[in-house]
């Protein structure tokens, strides 16, 4: 890199890469729904379908959500599947509505209408992931506010209750202990929490695709909606379909965004209307 790296500029993110108002592309989306033969609504569940709650375990879906996606779910062309970074029973039980679609770990783990995966070199690495955990569990105790949660073949590393002054101590202690694994793991930051993965040649965008290929059919119109980073892999996977932001639209691969769940309701309300 060095020079080299110098010479390019870096990345412009503002309003020519913005993802624009969904408001504006209803008519242009009823048009390619009425034109599609099977839809597949695909789904992130913590700000998207669920306000971000103080405390992951508070997270809760509403009961009119929930009532929603049933209702979409029983559709004859409606394919829907919920894309978590929680671990597989974890979102199951949150969303608690048979018939779905369900994977965990941002896709590492894929469950529902008959169809199991699980990425196996993410599998082989959960050990090593339990062991990381207890590592930052034990070198993170005296942080007031700090949640390491070890989700399998991922930890979460939530500092949304830590004070400010402390979230440096945690970023420290997350890439200290993290580094001693070299390149078998990966660190991300999303919405307040640190990401450890496996490093797979996996995400979000690859378990989508997977999720379409195995379900909904060659011809299946996408729909991907979701709030934080690691949706982006989505968004850029599933380029061909309907991909809408949930929250800041600037800088995103999403052509879609709403301001928040409230907005991810009414829109799947829309939808059925349009399928019906
Ligand atoms: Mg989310």
């Amino acid at each position: 890199m060095g020079n080299h790296a110098a010479l390019i500029p870096p990345l412009r993110r503002g309003p020519a890469t913005a993802a624009r108002p969904l408001r504006e592309g209803l008519a242009e989306i009823a048009e390619r729904l009425s034109a599609a033969g099977n839809v597949a609504v695909l789904l992130d569940f913590d700000g998207t379908l669920a306000p971000i709650a103080p405390a992951p375990d508070l997270a809760r879906l509403e009961p009119a959500m929930r009532a929603t996606l049933l209702s979409l779910s029983e559709m004859p062309r409606v394919l829907v599947a919920i894309v978590s970074g929680r671990a597989l029973e974890d979102v199951r039980e949150r969303v608690g509505v048979a018939g779905l679609i369900y994977a965990g770990c941002h896709g590492l783990a894929i469950s529902g209408r008959g169809l199991e995966f699980v990425e196996p070199e993410a599998q082989r690495r959960e050990l090593a992931l339990r062991l990381l955990s207890e590592q930052l569990a034990a070198r993170l105790e005296p942080v007031s506010g700090v949640l390491v949660e070890n989700k399998g073949m991922g930890i979460s590393v939530h500092y949304r209750r830590v004070a400010a002054q402390d979230r440096q101590e945690v970023a420290q202690a997350v890439r200290m202990l993290t580094s001693q694994w070299g390149e078998r793991i990966r660190v991300r930051r999303g919405r307040q929490v640190w990401e450890i993965s496996p490093a797979v040649d996996w995400h979000k965008g690859r378990a989508a695709q997977w999720i379409l290929r195995h379900a909904a059919g060659p011809d299946a119109l996408s729909i991907f909606i979701g709030d934080d980073l690691t949706d982006e892999d989505a968004f850029c996977a599933l380029r061909d379909g309907i991909t809408i932001k949930v929250g800041d639209a600037a800088g995103s691969a999403a052509e879609w965004s709403v301001t928040g769940p409230a907005e991810v309701g009414a829109f799947l309300l829309w939808l059925r209307s349009r399928l019906e």
